[in-house]
C-alpha cells in the first residue's frame, strides 16, 4: 500500500493471469493457448508489416481487419470493433454499456454474470464502479438462461463458459437478448472459445441491436502473443466502444497485430484443420480420463474441467506441476476440486494422461 495511491488503486483486487514460466520448460496446459502455430500467412503478413513503415502510427480504425472480418462473418465493417486482446474490449464494453451508478436498492442497476465464470468480470466491474450480482450455475455447472431474465443493468457470460467449458444454448441467448432489449440493457456474449464447437451468436446481431459478441485470436488463431481481439455488434454498440477507446488510447492495435489479424481471419482453411485436431484430441482425452474414473465436464472449448478420483484439486495440480505439466487450479468455492487443463498436442496429452493414470492407480 502506498500513500501515493488513490482510493481506486488501494481498493482494486487485480486479475491474476495464469503463470507464464520463464526459467523452466513445462508442458503448458494452463492458459488455453493453441498447441499449433499460427498460419504461415500470418507470419508472412507480420514480417511484411515489420519491414514496412513502423515509423508511422497504425490505422486507429483498424480498417483492414474490420473489412476482412466483415467479409468472413457477413456483417458490415461498421459492425466490427478491433482491440488489443479481447480483455481490452471487455474492459471497454463494461465502461461503455454498464452503468456505474451505485446500486439504488432495487437491484435494477446491478449487472449479472455467473458465480463461476471468467474471473476478470468482477475486476472490470470494480474498476468502473459497476454494481454486480453473481447468478449461481446449476449443480451440473450449466448456465440457466431464464435465471438472467430479471430487471438488471445488463448481462455478460462466456459461451462456452469458462472455466467449465459448458455451452449455453443459442435459443437461451437470443431470448435473453430480447428480454434485455425491453429494458434497454446490453447482453455481452464472450465467445473466446466458441470456435471449438459452439454456435456463434454473430448472425443475430442485426436482429438484436443490444447483443455484443466478443472474440479473441488468442485461442483458435494461435495468436495469444500478438494480442488481438474483436467484437461484433450493431453499429450503435460498436460506436459506443469506439467512443470509450478514443477517450483512452487512439492506437490500441499496432501495425504488426493489425496485419497478422487480417491474415488470420482470411485463412479459414488452415485454422479449420488445426482446430479440428484440437477438438479430436479434446474428445479422446475426455474419454480416456473418464475411463480412469475422472469426472470431466463435457467441454465445447479447447480445455477440460477435470476432477481426479479421491484427490483434492490442489494436490492434483501440484503433482502434475512436479512432473513438469502446468495446469490451472482455482481456489474457489464449488470448483476447488477441479483443474482446468488446456488441450495440447496428442503427444503432450499422452504424457498428461500417463500421470493421470498414476494418480488414479489404474
Ligand atoms: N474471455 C475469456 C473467457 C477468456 O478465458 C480469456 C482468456 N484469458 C479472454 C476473454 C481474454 O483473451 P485475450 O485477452 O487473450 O483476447
Amino acid at each position: 500500500m502506498s500513500k501515493y495511491w488513490n482510493n481506486r488503486t488501494k481498493n482494486i483486487i487485480p486479475y491474476v493471469p495464469g503463470e507464464q514460466p520463464k526459467d523452466r520448460k513445462f508442458i503448458k496446459l494452463n492458459t488455453n493457448e493453441n498447441p499449433y502455430p499460427p498460419s504461415p500467412k500470418v507470419i508472412e503478413a507480420v514480417k511484411n508489416a515489420a519491414n514496412a513503415d513502423l515509423r508511422l502510427y497504425p490505422d486507429p480504425d483498424c480498417t483492414m481487419f474490420r473489412e476482412a472480418a466483415a467479409l468472413r462473418y457477413g456483417v458490415k465493417p461498421e459492425q466490427v470493433f478491433a482491440g488489443n486482446g479481447s480483455d481490452e474490449i471487455l474492459a471497454f464494453a463494461f465502461g461503455a454499456f454498464f452503468e456505474s451508478t451505485a446500486a439504488d436498492g432495487t437491484g435494477e442497476k446491478e449487472i449479472l454474470f455467473p458465480d463461476i465464470t471468467y474471473s476478470f468480470y468482477p475486476v472490470y466491474a470494480d474498476l468502473w464502479g459497476i454494481p454486480f450480482r453473481k447468478i449461481p450455475l446449476l449443480d451440473d455447472f450449466s448456465i440457466k438462461g431464464a435465471d438472467y431474465r430479471i430487471p438488471c443493468g445488463g448481462v455478460i457470460f462466456p459461451n462456452p463458459n469458462a472455466p467449465t467449458g459448458k455451452p449455453v444454448p443459442l435459443a437461451d441467448i437470443l431470448s435473453l437478448a430480447g428480454y434485455l432489449a425491453e429494458q434497454d440493457r446490453v447482453l455481452i456474449v464472450d465467445e473466446a472459445y466458441a470456435a471449438f464447437g459452439t454456435e456463434t451468436a454473430v448472425p443475430y446481431i442485426t436482429k438484436h441491436p443490444n447483443l455484443l459478441v466478443v472474440h479473441t485470436l488468442s485461442k483458435w488463431a494461435g495468436l495469444a502473443g500478438l494480442r488481438f481481439g474483436f467484437a461484433v455488434g450493431s453499429e450503435e454498440l460498436i460506436e459506443g466502444l469506439c467512443r470509450i477507446k478514443d477517450s483512452f488510447n487512439s492506437y490500441t492495435v499496432d501495425r504488426l497485430a493489425l496485419a497478422g489479424a487480417a491474415a488470420a481471419i482470411e485463412d479459414s482453411a488452415y485454422y479449420d484443420g488445426i482446430n479440428k485436431k484440437v477438438m479430436q484430441t479434446r474428445d479422446r482425452t475426455s474419454d480416456e480420463l473418464r475411463s480412469l474414473g475422472f469426472n470431466v465436464i463435457p467441454s465445447a472449448a479447447n480445455f477440460l474441467f477435470v476432477k481426479a478420483p479421491n484427490t483434492d484439486g490442489f494436490v492434483f495440480f501440484t503433482v502434475l506441476r512436479e512432473k513438469g505439466i502446468l495446469t490451472r487450479h482455482f481456489n474457489k468455492e464449488r470448483i476447488s476440486d477441479y483443474l482446468r487443463v488446456s488441450i495440447g498436442t496428442d503427444e503432450e496429452m499422452d504424457i498428461f494422461l500417463e500421470e493421470c493414470r498414476k494418480i488414479s492407480n489404474k
